[in-house]
Parts: C-alpha cells; sequence; structure tokens
C-alpha cells in the first residue's frame, strides 16, 4: 500500500510528490497528459503566456533552484513554463514516480481497512492512506454544446487542447469563440497569420497592456540577492505578489490626480491595477471610475467607433472577471482583416459544415477556435467519481455549490485533501504561492497524524459549515459576485452560481491555515 496517492502532474502535484518523498513517503502521481506542467503542458496556444511576472512566478522551496533558473521575459511565454516544469521534474527525479497517460477516474474511500481506492483508465488500481487532488482549478476544458459543431467540415481546437505540432492558420480564415483571457492573448497573434479572423464576442473583457519586455537583468540580480525577503512579502501579501497598494478611497482624491495615477498603472502594466485605491472592488462609484478610465483607452486605441463601443465592458464592475493581460489586443481590432462579431445581442445560432450563423449570417470560416474557457474550480474534481464515508459522493455533496473546509479537505471524505481547492484563494493569487502554501500545510498535516499514530483526519461539518459561510460572507462584502464570471459558475450551464474562491487574502488565509494547525487541527475530527 503506497502512502499518498496525487492525481495531476502540474505545480501542485510535481511540489506534493517532492514534499512527501521528502518525508519518506511511499507516493504515486497520476497524471491524464503525457508530461508535466499541467495548465503549461495544455495551452499551447499562441500568445500563452503568465500575468503574474517571472520572478514571482516560480517556486520558492529550493533556492538553489530559483538561484540557478534564468526567465528570459518580464511576464514568461507557456514554452519557457514548460520548459522551467520539465527541469524542475529532471532536477528532483520526479518522473520515476508519475505515471503519465492515465486518467483517475475513481477514488473510493474504504472504510474497514482506512485506504483510499484508486482508479484509472489504464486499469492501475491501487491503495493508499492519503488522497490528494492536484487536479487543477483550470483544466477541465469547456466546449459550449453548439449546435451543428459535428457538421463543421474545417478543423477546430479548444485553446486549452492545443495540439503539440501547433498550428498554420496562414491563408486562412479563422473563427474565435470567446474573449476571456485565452482568446485575448491569442486574438493578436493569430490574426497576423490569417487570412481573415472573426471574433465572436459574447461578454467583452477589461484588459491591461503587459508592457512585456525581457527581463531586467539588473531587477533579476536584485531580486535574486534578496529572495527570500521577496517570497516573504508575497506569501503575507494579499494577492500572492507585491504591487504597489494605496491606503486611499478612489473617492477620496480629486478626479486629475486619480487620472494620473490610472494613467502610471497602465502605463506601467499588468495586474497591479486593482490595488490603485483600496475600495476599487468594494465600492461601485469607485469601480466605476476606474471602469470609465478603461472604457476612455479602449475608444483611445480602437478606431471604429462601433467597434470600440462593443469592445467597452458596460454591464459589471472592473476586475469583478479576472482582469486580462494583453500585448496589442484592443490594436488588432483596427486591422482590415479583423471583424469583431457580437454574439450577446443575436447568439450564435448554429455551427454550419462551412461556418458560423449569427441573426441569419453565416460567417465562412475554415478554423474555429474555442477559447471558451473551463469548468473552473469544482470540473476536474467532479469528473472523478469520489466517494467518502458511507459511499456519499461528492457530486451530491456538492450540488448546490462547492462545500470544503478551509478549500483543503470536505467533511465526510477523511484524509482526502485538495490543493487549491474551492474555498481557497487559489485562482485570486499568484498560483504558485497558494500551491506551495498548501502542499507545505498538507505535508505538515501529514507528519503530525504520523507522529502521533493517528490514521484519519477529516473536517467536521460545523467547521465547515462556518468557513463556508466565511468564504461567502467575505466574497458578498465585494462586488465580486455582481459579474457573470467562471468565478461564479456562470460560464457554465446548470453549474449553482457560488463565489468559489476565498477573497480574504493569501497573506490573512495563511495565518487562519497555521492557526487551526497550531490548535491541535481545530475543526477537525482525528481518529484511528
Ligand atoms: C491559460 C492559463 C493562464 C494562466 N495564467 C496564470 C497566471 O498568470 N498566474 C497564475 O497564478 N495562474 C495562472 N493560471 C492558473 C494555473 O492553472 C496555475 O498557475 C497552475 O499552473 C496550476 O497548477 P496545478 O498543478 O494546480 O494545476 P494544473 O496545472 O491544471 O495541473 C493539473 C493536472 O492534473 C491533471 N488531471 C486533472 N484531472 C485528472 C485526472 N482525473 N486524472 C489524472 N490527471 C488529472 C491534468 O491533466 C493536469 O495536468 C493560468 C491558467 C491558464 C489555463
Amino acid at each position: 500500500m503506497l502512502d499518498a496517492v496525487i492525481v495531476g502532474a502540474g505545480f501542485a502535484g510535481m511540489y506534493m510528490l517532492h514534499r512527501l518523498r521528502g518525508l519518506g513517503l511511499t507516493a504515486r502521481v497520476f497524471e491524464a497528459g503525457r508530461g508535466v506542467g499541467g495548465t503549461w503542458y495544455w495551452n499551447r496556444y499562441p500568445g500563452a503566456r503568465c500575468d503574474v511576472e517571472s520572478m514571482d512566478y516560480s517556486y520558492s522551496f529550493s533556492d538553489e533552484l530559483q538561484q540557478e533558473w534564468h526567465w528570459t521575459e518580464r511576464y514568461a511565454a507557456q514554452p519557457e513554463i514548460l520548459k522551467y516544469a520539465n527541469h524542475v521534474a529532471d532536477r528532483f527525479d520526479l518522473r520515476r514516480d508519475i505515471r503519465f497517460e492515465a486518467r483517475v477516474t475513481a477514488a473510493v474511500f474504504d472504510e474497514v481497512e482506512r485506504v483510499w481506492r484508486v482508479e484509472t483508465d489504464r486499469g492501475d488500481r491501487v491503495a493508499a492512506r492519503f488522497c490528494i487532488m492536484a487536479t487543477g482549478c483550470l483544466s477541465d476544458a469547456q466546449v459550449p454544446d453548439f449546435e451543428g459543431l459535428e457538421t463543421f467540415e474545417g478543423k477546430w481546437y479548444h485553446t486549452g487542447r492545443w495540439p503539440h505540432e501547433g498550428v498554420d492558420f496562414a491563408g486562412r480564415r479563422v473563427g474565435v469563440i470567446g474573449t476571456g483571457s485565452s482568446a485575448i492573448q491569442s486574438i493578436p497573434l493569430i490574426a497576423k497569420q490569417a487570412a481573415h479572423l472573426y471574433v465572436f464576442q459574447r461578454t467583452p473583457n477589461y484588459s491591461m497592456p503587459a508592457h512585456n519586455a525581457p527581463l531586467d537583468p539588473e531587477y533579476e540580480r536584485r531580486v535574486k540577492a534578496t529572495y527570500a525577503d521577496f517570497r516573504h512579502q508575497a506569501r503575507e501579501s494579499r494577492v500572492g505578489f507585491v504591487v504597489d497598494r494605496s491606503g486611499d478611497s478612489a473617492l477620496a482624491v480629486s478626479p486629475e490626480e486619480r487620472e494620473r495615477e490610472y494613467e502610471t498603472r497602465w502605463n506601467r502594466g499588468g495586474l497591479g491595477f486593482s490595488a490603485a485605491y483600496t475600495d476599487l472592488l468594494t465600492s461601485r462609484d469607485a469601480n466605476d471610475t476606474a471602469a470609465d478610465f478603461f472604457r476612455a483607452k479602449i475608444r483611445s486605441i480602437v478606431r471604429d467607433p462601433a467597434v470600440a463601443d462593443l469592445l467597452c465592458p458596460k454591464d459589471y464592475p472592473i476586475g469583478t472577471k479576472r482582469l486580462c493581460v494583453d500585448t496589442d489586443y484592443y490594436a488588432t481590432f483596427n486591422r482590415d482583416n479583423v471583424t469583431l462579431v457580437d454574439v450577446k445581442k443575436n447568439p450564435i445560432e448554429t455551427i454550419t459544415p462551412k461556418g458560423v450563423r449569427v441573426a441569419g449570417v453565416e460567417y465562412a470560416v475554415d478554423d474555429l477556435v474555442f477559447a471558451t474557457g473551463f469548468d473552473a474550480m469544482t470540473g476536474a474534481l467532479l469528473n472523478i467519481d469520489i466517494r467518502g464515508r458511507g459511499g456519499r459522493t461528492l457530486a451530491a455533496e456538492w450540488a448546490g455549490g462547492p462545500r470544503t473546509y478551509l478549500g483543503l479537505t470536505v467533511a465526510g471524505f477523511p484524509n482526502l485533501f485538495m490543493i487549491t481547492g474551492p474555498g481557497s484563494p487559489s485562482v485570486l493569487s499568484n498560483m504558485i504561492v497558494s500551491i506551495e502554501q498548501h502542499v507545505d500545510w498538507i505535508a505538515g498535516c501529514v507528519t503530525h497524524l504520523r507522529e502521533r499514530g493517528v490514521a484519519a483526519i477529516e473536517a467536521t461539518p460545523e467547521a465547515q459549515a462556518a468557513w463556508v459561510q466565511h468564504v461567502n460572507d467575505v466574497g458578498h462584502m465585494t462586488l465580486y459576485p455582481l459579474a457573470p464570471s467562471w468565478y461564479m459558475g456562470a460560464n457554465i450551464p446548470g453549474k449553482p452560481r457560488v463565489f468559489m474562491p476565498y477573497i480574504g487574502g493569501v497573506g490573512v488565509y495563511r495565518q487562519k491555515c497555521d492557526e487551526v494547525a497550531a490548535k491541535g487541527y481545530e475543526g477537525f475530527a482525528l481518529g484511528g
């Protein structure tokens, strides 16, 4: 019997394996893909890139690793991040405990033996004391159920399942469906290649310029000289990396000063924009000032006023859907070979053999790209038949939305852990920081049990109910629930509308988890 099964070999599964090995435990990782890297293994679309700066978006657990690795750009592109993941796998000799091309289909708790029995689609059957889900928040790619897709005579792709050999769009008419982060990254590059690009937009997004550039060697040197402190600040921060955070209300300063501040942040680029004022995500009036600034920017870049108007988000506060980061996204709509098609007013009627029909008009395309995102946070977990005590299924327990204790565990499912599960900061943070925190916490918990000869740990229903309430209360103190976002499950028909991540902040959350551990795992029942 194994000590642990880990599902997924992205950054979460890889570090979990390394950490458990360090404790002298036996672990096996099952990974559906053919290689490590998770997100960065699957998302190979043109322009795929990290929105968090390279020096922040990397493991901190090994000083040798962070000192020896050299990032080439301010924001790393997918191939470089994948190379990094492979480097880590080699450097720490991870592959010998990873079974690739094996998708976990079931994980069932055996109450008599107190073990998890895990099965894969390749016929593996293993038993383990602990089952750790490192399945990813954004790994269950979604293609909406469009009528007629099966009749389409061209080729179609999903950004999150991009062919490894790449796709050549030269001379072809391409349709991109969706305008979220992956679309915003890929559209400028596809437009440069394609004969014509149709962008089918339901909801426009707010996107910041990346101002990407080669990594400044002086900056790299400075960070590497003080990496311990740099990492410490990131761990204690709100979002897992340090941004220049103001202590003022947007409404307490003059319009001129506000404009200056927004302009400075726009010119700096990246995700720090939302930190310009303390109340941008809690006051609609404050938020409107930032949204107005953005809309004016879009109108100043896009020459056709009707197209600019369509690109301006108007129905939800800025920052409440994931803020995007782009290179030349809005300017791409000035190209003669790019057409924006509004599918909010008139939704896509059908995919035809030759293209996409909207409001009676057929847009002829050779290739279709679905940039339609993921069944976020819960999709990959619920794809697995997970059964806990008394045969209860995770699917039934979460029918009304995910319920967890700390985003790490679920009542009724002893010795089952999730890395960056719903109810933790996860997708609202620099995810590598959140992953490392969860992995370290789980490692600490397993050590605690082992030292005391305790066979099982399980969240109590009361602690879970209180945590769910807290996550909900904090979420509803913000403007986030106002947007029909994937944070709310709104991109998946029929998914319960619940604000899934914990908005309380990475530093605050870490403190809460540490307190729970320091109090002998408060809110958990330890037994056997
Ligand atoms: C396009 C894109 C851009 C992103 N940009 C950023 C960013 O800028 N900053 C940031 O912090 N985060 C970003 N993220 C989030 C990103 O997912 C995380 O940063 C991080 O890579 C997650 O690592 P993970 O190991 O938790 O999950 P993943 O990387 O998703 O890995 C999960 C792995 O589990 C495997 N798996 C799932 N289910 C099963 C199963 N049943 N059996 C076997 N294997 C299974 C999957 O194949 C996958 O390889 C981005 C995500 C996407 C999709």
